[in-house]
């Protein structure tokens, strides 16, 4: 099964958890995106040689507003995943209640690879082929897997060549071409938001957890990062090539410094390495997938040893794992919010563009907090509400919202 079907089964059943029945054809509608660009992006290699690359941006749905989502650098970058992740955008974006819809883009390509040079052309081509169909009141995309805030200035100036200075054309820039503070925090503390709120919640020391996270990239390494400041105790962390372990707990601020000098975990004093594998069946209390898709599958979900899966990749969990998971009574909180931390800063990013303004980062943070806390306490009072899981409760928060727009709107 393609992650795009996974995706689809996961909302049919969160289709009959919403408040009003829906007909067939609307649900076809709302599952399958309105538009999918597809593109070849021809470029000179340093070497001289001519490569064509294929670049996707699938656009979901804009029954709530502009199509909004990242862009994704990465060999697997196919369109049935960037379809399954414009999909999860829409409702990401429906379930924090912010005015976009959903959509994503990706270019299959192994980012590490190219050169700097040979990425900004890559990027150019890209930008100028979906340009019309690219504006801040059209689509606006952002960073995701491989792509970064020089990623975004690029598609700035790219499209700013032919429409003119346009900053609110992407999120998360640099904050010097208009980017917002804290946006590159923004999904890992809105991560570490969602940890707090269920530990209050469910009347837990989030000190006496054991939290063990997969991937230190942009939102692993951040994740990691503000926990360790909170002085939650981090048994293990991992990244492609491999993961460590301590069970009386990780020196992340050393373990930083190491990170950005080495680019490995390998030679980290007082730890135990470990396989990324081992890394998912650790025993801990939250484990926190913040990599890639699909992670959790049926050939490990039986040997996760955790109270909590954290989803703060996209769609890590496959549904047959899911299965696996709920009989292992393991609760796994949604991407749909965990990771909604980025666009939700995303958002604020673009409401600066449009009125020329600067917010300082304690605004940014705090109207963060109050957003997914928001949308954390309707997931989870619904959940109980209905006893349904998280899921069911997030996607379908998001089916109700969108329905009910696209009612207004006359769409159906
Ligand atoms: N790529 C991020 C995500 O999957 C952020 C998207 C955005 O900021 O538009 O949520």
């Amino acid at each position: 099964m393609n992650p795009y079907d996974e995706i689809n089964i996961k909302l049919l059943e969160a289709s009959s958890h919403i408040s009003n029945k829906v007909s067939d054809g609307t649900l076809e509608m709302l599952t399958k995106p309105w538009r999918e660009i597809v593109v070849s992006c021809p470029i000179k290699m340093d070497d001289g040689n001519t490569k064509v690359f294929t670049g996707y941006r699938i656009q979901h749905n804009a029954v709530r507003g502009p199509y909004k989502g990242g862009v994704r650098y990465h060999p697997d970058a196919d369109q049935n995943e960037v379809k399954a992740l414009s999909s999860l955008m829409t409702w990401k974006n429906a379930l924090v209640n912010i005015p976009f819809g959903g959509a994503k883009g990706g270019i299959q390509v192994s980012a590490s690879e190219l050169s700097k040079s040979e990425l900004r052309n890559l990027t150019r081509r890209y930008t100028l082929s979906i340009d019309k169909f690219l504006g801040p009141n059209t689509d606006i995309p952002a960073p995701d897997l491989g792509t970064n805030s020089q990623t975004m200035a690029w598609m700035m100036d790219s499209y700013g060549s032919i429409h003119g200075y346009t900053p609110a054309i992407v999120t998360g820039k640099p904050v010097e071409l208009g980017g917002s503070e804290g946006r590159d925090s923004a999904t890992g503390r809105g991560v570490v938001f969602i940890i707090d709120e269920i530990c209050k919640k469910l009347s837990l020391d989030p000190h006496k957890q054991d939290f063990a996270i997969q991937g230190f990239g942009q939102v692993g390494k951040w994740i990691a990062n503000i926990a360790y400041q909170k002085k939650y105790n981090i048994v293990a962390v991992s990244d492609v090539k491999g993961g460590i372990y301590n069970k009386n707990g990780i020196d992340i601020t050393e373990l930083i410094k190491h990170y950005e000098i080495e680019k490995t975990f390998q030679n980290f004093k007082n730890v135990e390495f470990i396989t990324n594998n081992e890394l998912l069946t650790t025993k801990c209390d939250f484990l926190i997938p913040a990599a890639i898709e699909r992670v959790i599958n049926n050939t490990n979900a039986d040997n996760i040893n955790s109270k909590f899966v954290i989803e703060a990749a996209n769609h890590p969990v496959t549904p047959d794992a899911e299965k696996i998971l709920e009989s292992k009574n393991i609760s796994v909180l949604p991407d749909t919010l965990v990771n909604s931390g980025g666009v939700i800063v995303s958002y604020f990013e673009w409401i600066q563009n449009l009125y020329q303004h600067h917010w300082e980062i304690e605004r940014v943070n705090s109207e963060l907090q109050k957003i997914i806390t928001k949308a954390f306490h309707e997931v989870f009072d619904k959940s109980e509400k209905e006893n349904i899981n998280y899921r069911l409760s997030a996607l379908s928060i998001g089916l109700d919202r969108v329905i009910h727009t696209a009612n207004l709107r006359g769409y159906i």
